[in-house]
């Protein structure tokens, strides 16, 4: 049972009569209201949690459970959380699958005070933390996008009509805004590719086990809301009204569904914002006429943006993610989750990459700028959402400054030569904000600004003459503090006196328990009222001192409130800006991450690809970029690059290559035959963002879907064996896969038994042929398959090149026309050390079963009884066994303290070592 779910039992809220104070019935008024969150209820410094949301919380953030007062005859259990690292508690239960409603003092001590001694202090709900609504910088990803997504099922008219879902999806850090439909096919897809953290959708959808395993499996959490929300009008009105628009139609023609969706995410944000507005972009549309279609298995096997741990590292996006600020680096996440299919919009991208490429001087001025920009749309929508700090504003300031700067530095360059459309596009934008508000920022804000507002302190000298006269009153007033000390301590003789403060007495004058009496006393006590007597000192007013503590009082809060109220214009003026301010963030994040890109192509060698409405697929010197540098990285080694050229025809090129549309793809275990798949694939996806590709050439024609099923996977949770998840995706590519799309399937049918795998194989790669007539790479074991490329026309074998040394491989990695022959599984078993005897008695049995045996059934190898004692006499276990003279001169060797002449020295004397041994034997 999931947190949210052990929600069901509630406070009791019936108090009993006459034994509730009166803040208790505040707050179990306001907990009624929200019985589905944890209530921070804001006492003092602290958010105090009370009865069972206590005991839940102490035990989710193992803090302490005490209590206070009574209820019912009962302690009431109590736990909190101080204010100033509240944050970091809220981040732990919102990972923890926890809703928090945060309910602040509304109204100030004093205030409450004049209605009566007893009245408790207003508070209010100000706003509900969940996964999808989250802005603090210290809740969020800098480098990853946080959505909210609605999801609603479209009603289908007939029941022959495919089922379709409409996705809304909101990161309200961002205001980035997505409103699309997709198939019921795809939309495990589609929550992979947003990877929205809360998903909100109508309560009997939510009821439904399907829909919960798939948003458990884009790790999101679901939140089922009731269904009323779903009010297509209700969508329409509340686009037009937080577009500002009269009509909606110049955004894209939306379907009821879509609308639909849209109403339950506004209204959502609306209940969880409390009514604030967030900033909101222009929504995109997005569904699968715009981009590439990739479902949730082949995100998982080519982990794009995610690896099979769950972890950025060993990503195609860690590879190849060259940006220098967090929106930048959101940005290529989101294209790589999304590759388009316009080939005109993917030229567009392609030529300011080649663009920036081309100019390493310009390309290395922009990055170098761009490092400072901060992150104008989560400061933009904080300050929006009334959650905006000084810094904030800060950013906004510098963020126009490095806005300011590199769209001069655009306009140079084009001066020269000319801009490509989408750098022109994006510099125009750069200046979408009229140049008086980062002029009015500068001037209102100081250098260094504080992380909250209500101490004042950040408006700039200058900037105020009335903020500034009281600044010098107050600081005034400090000083006839300190000419008072001088003069009280001359007065009265006693040196250590002291002129001090805290919150409770103001300022007073102190002096030690050894001199109290002396200011008791007269003629002193004229001049020193007593305040206080501690152990150790005793403390004293005087008028003159009363006097200037309230100067001092007023003038501070005069030059706070003061201060507040320019934060309070300047976030207005930030406001009225809001749109061009988010084209502006949204033109820093493009630029760059095309900077990233083009440093990328340099840096890594790699070419800009043509990408059109071919349907050919012919790459020249191909490698796939995360194992070619992690290869590098560890010294392996370098990377081999392969050729690869599908067509109807095989492709304009590749005149010594295999030619077809299919490749049939066999080879030894670890060869390469994986990364050769997979490396296709990331071509594809890297060159249909708009970025240039790992090879020495690339003409691709623009695929539609893509297709990867890899490795074996189960799902044992979803009640799938790993044979039936291998069978689920591959009905799903033979289903789906058009003439348009892009298939690499590795090794299917492994799971069963060895006719029904090969038979399964067998039909997939005739279905591919002839119905599907899809490009598709095909690695397989089953050698028999090699025969199909006889039979059908547009299919060829490839296989991966080894060299065969006195009895063992060496892997050349270079992918060759023709069939493999065997797999050499034995070797690698060798290799990953598996028994001697074990190996030796594997080879005899594959010597016998490639004899012709293999008709002959099993029980007769297993009945052979002399080749098992044989195995079992040959060799003592490996523990016990004697060591090689080479395992001896191995272990003497240390590498991390070698040269590297030495060690290759040691690599000789091993190698002769080695035959000597194997002389002897
Ligand atoms: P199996 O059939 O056992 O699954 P495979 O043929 O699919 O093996 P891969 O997993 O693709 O083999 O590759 C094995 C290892 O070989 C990789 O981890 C990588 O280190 C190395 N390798 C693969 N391709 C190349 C290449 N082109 N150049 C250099 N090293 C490579």
């Amino acid at each position: 049972m999931t947190e949210q779910a052990g929600q069901a039992k509630r406070v009791r809220t019936s108090p009993a009569a006459g034994a509730v104070t009166p803040m208790m019935a505040q707050y179990l008024e306001i907990k009624a209201a929200y019985s589905d969150c944890l209530l921070f209820y804001r006492m003092g410094d602290f958010y105090e949690l009370f009865f069972e949301d206590a005991e839940r919380a102490s035990r989710a953030l193992g803090i302490a459970l005490t209590k206070r007062g009574r209820h019912n005859g009962d302690d009431i259990p109590m736990c909190g959380v101080p204010v100033h690292t509240a944050d970091d508690y809220l981040q732990r239960l919102i990972q923890k699958g926890f809703r928090v409603a945060v309910c602040e003092q509304t109204e100030d001590p004093a205030e409450a005070k004049k209605r009566g001694a007893k009245s408790v202090v207003r508070r209010e709900v100000v706003r509900l933390v969940t996964p999808g609504t989250l802005t603090e910088e210290s809740l969020l990803d800098a480098r990853a996008n946080n959505f909210l997504t609605a999801v609603f099922r479209a009603p289908t008219a007939t029941a022959d009509r495919e089922e379709r879902f409409a996705l809304a999806s909101l990161d309200i850090s961002t205001g980035e805004f997505l409103i699309g439909e997709t198939h019921a096919a795809d939309l495990a897809g589609e929550l992979v590719r947003l990877a929205p953290s809360e998903v909100v959708m109508g309560e009997e959808l939510a009821a439904d086990a399907a829909m919960r395993a798939l948003i458990e499996g884009a790790g999101a959490a679901a939140t089922p809301v009731p269904r009323p929300y779903f009010d297509s009008l209700a969508g329409e009105r509340g686009l037009k009204e937080k577009l500002q628009v009269a009509t909606i139609e110049g955004f894209g023609a939306f379907t009821r569904a879509e609308l639909a969706a849209t109403a339950a995410l506004l209204k959502y944000v609306d209940i969880t914002q409390l009514g604030r507005q967030p900033a909101l972009r222009p929504p995109k549309r997005v569904g699968p006429s715009t981009v590439l279609v990739i479902d949730a298995a082949t995100r998982a096997s080519l982990e794009l943006v995610r690896s099979t741990r769950g972890e950025r590292r060993g990503t195609l996006l860690q590879a190849v993610d060259r940006t220098v600020t967090g929106a930048g680096a959101r940005e290529l996440a989101a294209r790589l989750a999304s590759p388009l299919t316009d080939p005109a919009a993917i030229a567009r991208r392609l030529d300011a990459v080649a663009f920036l490429r081309d100019d390493p001087a310009l390309r290395a001025e922009l990055r170098r700028t761009l490092a400072a920009a901060p992150d104008i749309a989560r400061a933009l929508a904080r300050l929006t959402l009334g959650r905006g700090a000084p810094r904030d504003l800060g950013a906004i300031r510098s963020g126009l400054a490095v806005a300011a700067a590199t769209a001069a530095r655009l306009a140079e360059a084009a001066d020269v030569m000319g801009l490509p459309e989408r750098l022109a596009a994006l510099q125009a934008d750069l200046t979408a904000v009229d140049t008086a508000l980062g002029a009015e920022l500068t001037a209102a804000l100081g250098d260094e600004l504080p992380l909250q507002k209500r101490d004042g302190g950040f408006v700039r000298q200058g900037y105020r003459p009335d903020l500034d006269e009281n600044r010098t009153l107050r600081d005034e007033s400090r000083q006839v503090l300190a000419a008072l000390q001088a003069s009280y301590a001359e007065l009265t003789g006693v040196k250590s006196l002291k002129v001090r403060h805290n919150n409770v007495l103001g300022y007073f004058v102190e002096v030690t328990g050894t001199h109290g009496d002396k200011l008791l006393g007269a003629p002193l006590n004229e001049t020193f009222i007593h305040r206080q007597t501690l152990a150790s000192a005793v403390r004293f007013t005087t008028t003159e001192l009363s006097e200037t503590e309230a100067k001092i009082t007023a003038a501070a809060d005069r030059a706070l409130a003061i201060e507040l109220e320019v934060f309070n214009a300047l976030v207005e003026r930030v406001g009225a800006e809001e749109r061009p301010l988010g084209l502006v963030a949204a033109g820093l994040a493009e630029l760059d991450h095309h900077c990233g890109l083009a440093e990328l192509a340099e840096e890594q060698g790699f070419v800009r690809p043509v990408v059109d409405d071919d349907l050919v697929f012919h790459v020249e010197g191909g490698r796939h970029p995360v194992v070619e540098q992690a290869l590098v990285a560890t010294d392996a080694g370098p990377f081999v690059e392969n050729d690869c050229t599908l067509g109807a025809n095989g492709g304009a090129a590749g005149e010594d290559g295999p030619r077809g549309r299919i490749w049939v793809v066999t080879g030894p275990n670890m060869a390469g035959k994986s990364t050769f798949l997979r490396q296709n694939a990331l071509i594809v996806v890297l060159a249909q963002i708009g970025a240039f590709v790992p090879a020495r050439t690339a003409h691709i024609g623009v695929v539609d879907r893509l297709f990867s099923r890899v490795g074996a996977s189960d799902d044992l949770a979803g009640g799938r064996s790993t044979f039936m998840v291998e069978m689920v995706e591959t009905a799903g590519i033979l289903n789906q896969a058009t003439e348009r799309s892009f298939v690499i399937l590795d090794e299917i049918g492994r799971g069963t038994a060895t006719y029904d795998g090969l038979s399964i194989a067998w039909a997939t790669v005739e279905h591919l042929h002839e119905v599907n007539r899809c490009r598709a790479l095909f690695a397989t074991h089953y050698h028999e398959l090699t025969a199909l490329a006889q039979k059908l026309e547009h299919a060829a074998n490839a296989t991966i090149d080894v060299k065969e040394w006195r009895d063992e491989i060496v892997f050349l990695h270079k992918v060759v026309p023709g069939a493999a022959d065997r797999s050499y599984g034995i070797q690698v078993a060798k290799l990953a050390g598996l028994p001697r005897p074990v190996i030796a008695r594997a080879g005899d049995v594959l010597q016998r079963l490639e004899a012709g045996d293999q008709h002959r059934p099993a029980e007769d190898l297993v009945d052979d009884l002399p080749l098992f004692s044989a195995a079992r006499a040959e060799a003592p276990p490996a523990a016990t066994a004697e060591p090689s003279p080479l395992a001896e001169a191995l272990k003497d060797l240390h590498p991390d303290d070698m040269s590297p002449r030495e060690a290759l020295e040691a690599l000789y004397r091993l190698k002769a070592l080695a035959a000597e041994t194997d002389g002897e034997s």
